[in-house]
């Protein structure tokens, strides 16, 4: 990320598909200051060191990847001088089983490809740095707090985003919650009808590679869209969920029909368990 970039991030953080001028005095971009680590969603790649004074967290994700099913790292990646911090975490579920709505292949690019290649770029990176042996989620945080980190903060949000966005989906998923989930989005959205077509059209709307978010502010939903590899984590919103609206999410199986990718994800793949774990 590029100073133009950052400063353009700053200005564009949307929330609820409407452009909020001066988001940066109220969504910091760097206020992931140690001791005030800003939300308590569950954090892609190692798990989290807590200091004190953190906000509560979810349990670790070993609660749904334990240790022993986590991959070594990478060999190539472990040779020589780099040790490796941070793991390409396994897929929570078969590269084929989002299909038809995201197929093998893409999945198989998509995560097999372009997050690994985040993961390996992110340990390069820290290598022999003070940011080697933190969990991502620490590296993440630290990093975007300068912009002498840039290339360590957009291949580490990269790789934290994509954890978070193969959390997001399962098979069989999407439709409307149910129970106080359901309450929850008719408070804040007025129905689910409404946060589905707000969401979708956050997507649709969003120019460029970035990604679509359901956060929590403080104590509302929002939808919230970012832009490259920005995240909500540094801008103290709690994610609950998250698509990527990188071309290379969909173009395989949709080409330039962005809505079409959208509209699947909310409707047959959005995992609203994990949204419900999120919120705690
Ligand atoms: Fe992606």
């Amino acid at each position: 990320m590029n100073d133009h970039q950052d400063s353009k991030l700053s200005r564009r953080i949307l929330v609820g598909g409407a452009l909020v001028a001066g988001a940066a005095t109220l969504l910091p971009r760097f206020a992931a200051a140690q001791g005030s680590a800003p939300t308590g969603a569950i954090p892609p790649g190692n798990p989290p060191s807590t200091a004190p004074g953190t906000a509560p967290r979810l349990p670790p994700p070993a609660a749904k990847f334990p240790e022993a099913a986590r991959p070594s790292a990478p060999a190539e990646i472990n040779a020589a001088t780099a040790p490796v911090s941070i793991a390409h975490r396994p897929l929570p579920y078969a590269e084929n089983a989002l299909a038809p709505y995201i197929s093998a292949n893409t999945l198989a690019t998509h995560y097999g490809k372009h997050h690994k290649a985040y993961i390996e770029k992110t340990n390069t990176l820290v290598t022999g740095t003070p940011f080697a042996g933190k969990s991502l989620d620490e590296v993440v945080k630290r990093s975007a707090k300068g912009k002498q980190h840039a290339k360590l903060f957009n291949n580490a949000a990269q790789a934290w985003n994509h954890d978070f966005y193969w959390q997001s989906m399962k098979p069989k998923g999407g439709g409307a919650p149910t129970g106080a989930l359901k309450e929850r989005i008719d408070k804040d959205f007025g129905s689910y009808e409404a946060f589905r077509e707000k969401f979708i059209q956050t997507g649709v709307d969003h120019f460029s590679n970035g990604w679509v978010w359901l956060v929590l502010d403080k104590t509302k939903l929002k939808i919230v869209d970012t832009h490259d590899a920005d995240t909500p984590v540094v801008h103290r919103l709690k994610p609950l969920l998250t698509t990527d609206v990188w071309e290379h999410a969909y173009y395989l199986d949709y080409k330039n029909l962005r809505k079409d990718y959208a509209t699947a994800f909310v409707d047959h793949l959005l995992n609203w368990d994990f949204v419900s774990a999120n919120l705690g």
